[in-house]
């Protein structure tokens, strides 16, 4: 992958950089991923930790979407189902206000 990649599949040169829906970023995106309505894999398992892994508090349009999972298009929703999220709080001793450690 260099500069000029698909920052979803990095297997498809850019077409330039447009925001991820709902997520405060930007990215490079190819032509087949953006017909593909694709977004990165960390941006849906991230979203998904983020929320405390129950896909069910994900809006439809989100996981309606497409992602990129060893080589190949998947749906957000499939890619989610059953994933353990991971403990982005491992490692702290105390968590933020509000923050309950998963189980
Ligand atoms: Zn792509």
């Amino acid at each position: 992958m260099d500069g000029n990649d698909c920052q979803v599949c990095a297997s498809e040169p850019s077409i330039g950089v447009a925001a991820v829906p709902g997520v405060p970023m930007s990215i490079a995106w190819g032509r087949r991923c953006l017909d593909e309505n694709a977004i990165p894999q960390w941006i849906a398992e991230s979203t998904h930790d983020q929320i405390g892994g129950d896909s069910a508090e994900l809006a439809e349009w989100f996981l309606d979407q497409q992602t990129w999972v060893d080589g190949k298009y998947v749906s957000v929703r499939d890619h989610l189902a059953g994933r353990v999220p991971e403990d982005i709080y491992a490692g702290m001793d105390e968590l933020p206000d509000g923050i309950e450690r998963a189980d």
